[in-house]
């Protein structure tokens, strides 16, 4: 049966629950255990796939085309496995089933209430990937700040839950902040053993303290928060500000961690774990032999949390060609007319995914100046319709051509809503989404890339090439180079005669790995490299 791990947080949001979580995922899995991790957030959104991303940052999709927190991509990241569905819970969804049975009748005759109906439909799904596979461990991470009102019915199913199992089965790691002030050259305890309190109100002690901090523990902070946290000292575990995110796990393992929670759970102890990819990887991305500069020309670029997988992505994609890649944020309508100086300095330009009309000018000036000025270019999903759109008009001379997204009267609407998008009433979950398969032209830049002819990739949107305009495309040397088999949609886009331009509509960022990075952005990177050495 698999052993439960929960992450809850304490004192403030945004400590890296999820990096935490992915990393002792990475330590156990490289040990030989099965894992899998989940993560249950606390707002009534049925899914993120309704949120603006400045709300909650990128919204991060699943092969079966679920719209996830972005944490689920840190988990993939660092696992190399791929999530679902069942893997990112919501009390908009957990509320939704309830409501669901009580409308079929289910608890006829009952008062329908927070306990036990709400907690125990969210520890069936704490337990639900029991069934999927024969894990070893569950890693869970609540979302939210224990003491939120919002959190309240989580901890409660977290407390029955190991009421319920036995004690080696259900662990609790809480994440805190341990400040350090200044001014007295001090880091400060209080604030855990507050939220220590705030755990032990609702009946759950913790196992484990991992403790975010910008200095190191000394032995006396160790001693104190031990004391007062009513841990043992070495479960006290000190999670350091790192350089990046990608030396977490080995921060974590020389806590050990891993061993004490193989300890905790009571698993048979494996040998200590394999990192040698890992390390390799961390070698590479400290040591770059160059860097290039790459502009990502959004319209979210305030919060870049926005574009997490791409930025992650050029990340992997860098050290694999030892070379660092220098992120240039652009805000799309402050691009002036397709010689905006933000673009001077770059050797590759990337547009990016996303949805209606702000900035839609100023990605036009950005692929024409890419495409003009022969940089390395790459547009993802909104950004290849913004490619196709901007060749449609400066080389077709389609005057005005444009996606019915942006202008439903075009008379040239090379990009339009799907088919079977038409006649949708409901956002929520609509889009195309998910893992779709796409054949590749043979002798294409991208199946040479790929090194495969095919691929599947994952989606989210509801516009797509218009195939009608096609032909003109094509003969004027911008081709469908990647087609879906069974629908005929286009999903790549290349142009003939320049190193590299290449526009797709999934998102190669969501399948990203640290270990396995993404071969288009490997070759895009490639190629702002070539760029810049024949400059
Ligand atoms: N807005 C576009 C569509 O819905 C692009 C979506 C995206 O970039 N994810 O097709």
């Amino acid at each position: 049966m698999a052993k439960h791990i929960f992450v809850t947080g304490g004192v403030t949001s945004s400590l890296g629950k999820g990096i935490i979580g992915a990393s002792l995922g990475k330590l156990l899995l490289a040990r030989g255990y099965k894992v899998t991790i989940q993560k249950f957030d606390p707002y009534i959104n049925v899914d993120p796939g309704t949120l603006n991303p400045y709300e909650h940052g990128e919204c991060f999709v699943t092969d079966d085309g679920a719209e996830t927190d972005l944490d689920l991509g840190h988990y993939e990241r660092f696992l190399d496995i791929s999530t679902s569905q069942a893997n990112n819970v919501t009390t908009g969804r957990i509320y939704q089933t309830v409501i669901s049975k009580e409308r079929r009748g289910d608890y006829l005759g009952k008062t329908v209430q927070i306990i036990p109906h709400i907690t125990n439909e969210i520890k069936r799904r704490f337990r639900l990937l029991e069934q999927k596979d024969n894990y070893d461990v569950i890693i869970t991470e609540l979302g939210g700040t224990v003491g939120d009102i919002e959190s309240l019915p989580y901890l409660e199913a977290l407390r029955q839950l190991k009421r319920e199992l036995p004690k080696n089965d259900v662990l609790t790691i809480h994440l805190t902040l341990i400040p350090y002030l200044k001014t007295s050259h001090e880091l400060k305890t209080k604030p855990t053993q507050h939220s220590v309190k705030e755990l032990l109100h609702v009946g759950i002690q913790p196992d484990i303290l991992a403790c975010r901090t910008e200095r190191p523990l000394t032995d006396d902070v160790r001693e104190k928060l031990a004391l007062f946290c009513n841990v043992r000292k070495q479960d006290v575990i000190e999670a350091i500000d790192a350089e990046t995110i990608y030396d977490v796990p080995l921060l974590l393992q020389k806590e050990n961690l891993d061993d004490i929670v193989i300890e905790k759970l009571n698993l048979p102890v494996k040998e200590k774990p394999d990192l040698t990819q890992w390390k390799e990887f961390i070698t590479k991305l400290k040591s770059p032999k160059e860097t290039v500069n790459i502009a990502l020309v959004g319209k979210y670029i305030e919060l870049m949390d926005s574009y997490k997988s791409i930025i992650e992505s050029f990340i992997h994609a860098g050290a694999f060609n030892s070379c660092k890649v220098n992120i240039i944020p652009v805000k799309a309508e402050e691009l002036a007319d397709s010689t905006g100086k933000s673009l001077k300095n770059v050797q590759g330009i990337l547009v990016a995914p996303g949805f209606g009309e702000r900035g839609i000018s100023g990605k036009l000036s950005a692929v024409k100046y890419a495409r003009e000025n022969k940089i390395p270019f790459l547009g993802i999903c909104l950004g290849l319709q913004i490619a196709m759109i901007e060749f449609a008009r400066n080389v077709l001379g389609l005057k005005n051509a444009n996606s019915t997204e942006f202008d439903a009267k075009t008379a040239y609407p090379v990009i339009d809503l799907m088919e079977n998008q038409v006649n949708l009433v409901n956002k929520g979950g609509t889009m195309r989404l998910g893992s779709y398969d796409c054949i590749l032209k043979k002798d294409s830049k991208i199946a040479d890339i790929y090194g495969e002819l095919r691929i599947e990739e994952r989606h989210r949107h509801r516009y797509e090439v218009n195939n009608k305009f096609l032909n003109q495309f094509e003969e004027n040397d911008f081709f469908a180079t990647g087609r879906n088999p069974k629908s005929n949609l286009v999903e790549v886009m290349e142009l003939g005669s320049h190193p590299f331009f290449i526009g797709v509509q999934y998102h190669p960022e969501y399948k990203s790995r640290v270990i396995v990075p993404h071969p288009l952005f490997v070759s895009f990177i490639k190629a702002a490299v070539d760029f810049k050495n024949k400059k």
